[in-house]
């Protein structure tokens, strides 16, 4: 598919990128893409669509930093709002906190408390799936201001690691692997 092609020609491997061993997937040059950036975005919108193509969320919600450049576009197609789940201290107001331990370090990410009306359905959209630490503590912070996590939307899931069981029943769409 156009998706498939545009992740296999257009997501860099760079090796030993942050650190020793690490491959990093280096999406930039799909984001500079228009066609390509276009067909993921509309893929992606996929995950926030019932079985007869209509809207299935309220919100789509992206995590920094990655995550808002593709979940706005998300959001503008799905046409429901965007909320970003931000790194700690960058948010303005009243948060919920959820810290984890990453592929290489550990992280706190942070939600505004009010991002959320109670009981709204909610697809969370990143880059990549690697432990999946990130998007279960995203997950974490949803509910605890009420929402209902509805699915997750990922360009690339790094199958060698854990992140399915790590996101436990949450429904995933990967548009690829490696
Ligand atoms: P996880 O929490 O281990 O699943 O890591 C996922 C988070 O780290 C996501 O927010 C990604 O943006 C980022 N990440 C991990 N590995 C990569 C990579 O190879 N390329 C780009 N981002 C990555």
């Amino acid at each position: 598919s156009d998706v498939t092609e545009a992740l296999s020609r257009l997501v860099r491997d760079v090796p030993d990128y942050p650190e020793p061993g690490i491959v990093y997937k280096d999406i930039t040059p799909l984001l500079a893409d228009h066609g390509a950036l276009t067909a993921v975005v509309h893929a992606l919108a996929a995950a926030g669509r019932d079985d007869d193509g209509r809207t299935a969320v309220d919100l789509v919600l992206g995590m920094e930093s990655r995550g808002f450049i593709l979940g706005a576009p998300v959001a503008l197609e799905l046409g429901v709002g965007f909320v970003p789940v931000r790194k700690e201290g960058k948010l303005p107001r009243e948060t919920h906190t959820e810290s984890y331990s990453l592929e290489y370090g550990e992280a706190t990410l942070e939600i505004h408390t009010d991002a959320i009306a109670p009981g709204s359905r909610v697809l969370l959209v990143d880059d990549v799936l690697a432990t999946g630490g990130t998007m279960a503590a995203t997950r974490r912070l949803v509910e605890s201001c009420g929402g209902v996590a509805h699915g997750a939307a990922v360009l690339l899931e790094l199958s060698f690691l854990p992140g399915r069981e790590a996101i436990g029943d949450l429904p995933l769409l990967a548009l690829g692997q490696v």
